[in-house]
């Protein structure tokens, strides 16, 4: 006979891992199914790791966990050819225990932590594939795999497998995603001796920075660039709207060789020996693209339900959220032996009430705002180096007359009310 668990959890990822430990922390038979050779194997991010929703589940986590390095300072560039106008924040705060941030690599990360849920009591089975969700009598009772005996039964199945999740496809809760809703993102590991990252990144010790890279780093394009400081290594990256790929004719790989190649970028990158590169997508829809994420016998989490903040680059903190949210609404129902869709609903509830749904919803005409009105990246960034160039250029002329050229750079009366416009609409679908 097929075996049975209470909950079949579908991919290892931060949001899977979550919800595969909160169950069985409270006694809950789960099987954590992972298609890669082992957690994080597959799996790619920036990598900046927020603390708060990990230490909610696992408390005093960074102690044992592998994270790379505290994040104490994060830095922006506006970025034009050949200047960049930067800001950033450093907290002395984010350097003491318990931390606000922390870089981490993936391959690592996931292992550990899908570890965590294995002693708890989770099986994990590794390399193996969910082919598909069995369905009978319209409720989802369990997940036909690639294995020989392939077929295993749940009261619940979680699907966790991430922004492209077809088996939530295949229950009809999402349709293919537009390339204005997706982003895609190319990555290198960068091996660089520990000392050189330190006194190249202006770091005291343990500690790390993060760069977020806007304007010329995507040509234009809505998206962003990064630079992070691992231990002995940098994560450096782009991402862009698969649409505003298509749109401009670009590679990503062709995209992130422009990045590294920028006099403003290569300085941070000179000496270091490629180790890994790496490529994914990213669920930028946002609050509209969120698919249905309750069915009778199943609930989507993570990647798989589009819980990314773009804006904040958050993602595995959502879907650890979520997977959470999920375990919570999955033991109530246990309660009730009801895994009805009905019984299922307030994990979206949850969701939509918790800091993930509210953030989705403040930025829910962000995404869309910015790739229709390309202006912002392609022109005023540029304006802004050009206006920094004219007021910090030492060369004779008046202050006054530095601010009127600024002013005359900015164009017609017609451009400047446009920009107020555009300014004004910024505020509009940020606020
Ligand atoms: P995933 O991490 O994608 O995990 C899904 C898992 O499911 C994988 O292990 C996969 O192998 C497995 N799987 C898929 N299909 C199947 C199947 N059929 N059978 C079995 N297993 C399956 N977020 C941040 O918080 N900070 C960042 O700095 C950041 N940077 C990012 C940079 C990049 C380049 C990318 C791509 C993303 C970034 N994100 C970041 C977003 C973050 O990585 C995701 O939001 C997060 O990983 C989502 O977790 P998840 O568990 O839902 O999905």
């Amino acid at each position: 006979m097929a075996e049975k668990f209470d909950v079949i959890v579908v991919g290892a990822g931060p949001a899977g891992t979550a919800c595969a430990y909160t169950l069985a922390k409270a006694g809950v038979s789960v099987l954590l199914m992972e298609r890669g050779e082992y957690p994080g194997s597959k799996n790619v991010m920036g990598g900046v790791l927020y603390r708060k929703t990990m230490e909610d589940i696992i408390p005093g986590f960074y102690k044992e966990a592998p994270v790379e390095r505290p994040i104490v300072e994060q830095r922006f560039m506006m970025l034009d050819k050949e200047s960049a106008l930067n800001f950033s924040y450093k907290g002395m705060e984010w350097a003491q225990e318990p931390y606000n941030n922390f870089t981490v690599l993936r391959a690592k990360f996931d292992q550990w932590f899908a570890d965590k849920a294995v002693q708890e009591g989770a099986l994990l089975l590794n390399e193996t594939v969910a082919l598909s969700c069995i369905v009978e009598d319209g409720k989802v009772v369990g997940i036909k795999t690639d294995r020989p005996d392939g077929d295993v039964y749940a009261d619940v199945v979680v699907l966790a497998d991430g922004v492209n999740s077809l088996l939530a496809k295949s229950l009809g809760f999402h349709k293919e995603f537009r390339p204005d809703e997706v982003a895609l993102a190319v990555m290198e590991v960068l091996k660089l001796d520990r000392k050189i990252i330190e006194d190249r990144f202006n770091l005291e010790g343990d500690h790390g920075c993060t760069i977020e890279i806007f304007g010329d780093s995507t040509k234009g394009i809505l998206g962003t660039a990064w630079l992070y400081t691992n231990k002995d290594s940098l994560n450096i990256g782009v991402g862009t709207m698969l649409s505003g790929l298509i749109k401009h004719k670009l590679k990503p790989y062709e995209l992130l060789d422009y990045v590294k190649n920028h006099p403003m970028i290569r300085p941070y990158i000179q000496g270091c020996e490629q180790q890994e590169y790496l490529a994914h997508l990213i669920p930028e829809g946002g609050y509209r693209s969120m698919p249905k994420v309750v069915g009778n016998g199943v609930i989507v989490v993570g990647d798989a339900a589009q819980l990314v903040n773009a804006i904040h680059r958050e993602g595995s903190n959502m879907a650890m959220a979520s997977g959470v949210m999920a375990a919570e609404t999955i033991m109530q129902a246990r309660e009730a032996n009801d895994f009805s869709e009905k019984m299922l609903m307030p994990y979206r509830d949850s969701l939509l009430n918790s800091f993930v749904g509210q953030d989705l919803k403040k930025y829910k005409d962000a995404t869309h705002h910015f790739e229709k009105f390309p202006q912002y990246f392609e022109q005023y960034i540029p304006l802004m180096n050009k206006a920094a160039s004219q007021m910090f250029t030492v060369d004779g002329s008046s202050k006054w007359n530095k601010q009127k050229k600024i002013w005359s750079d900015l164009g017609s009366a017609k451009d400047k009310w446009k920009m107020a416009r555009d300014l004004m609409n910024a505020w509009r679908v940020m606020k």
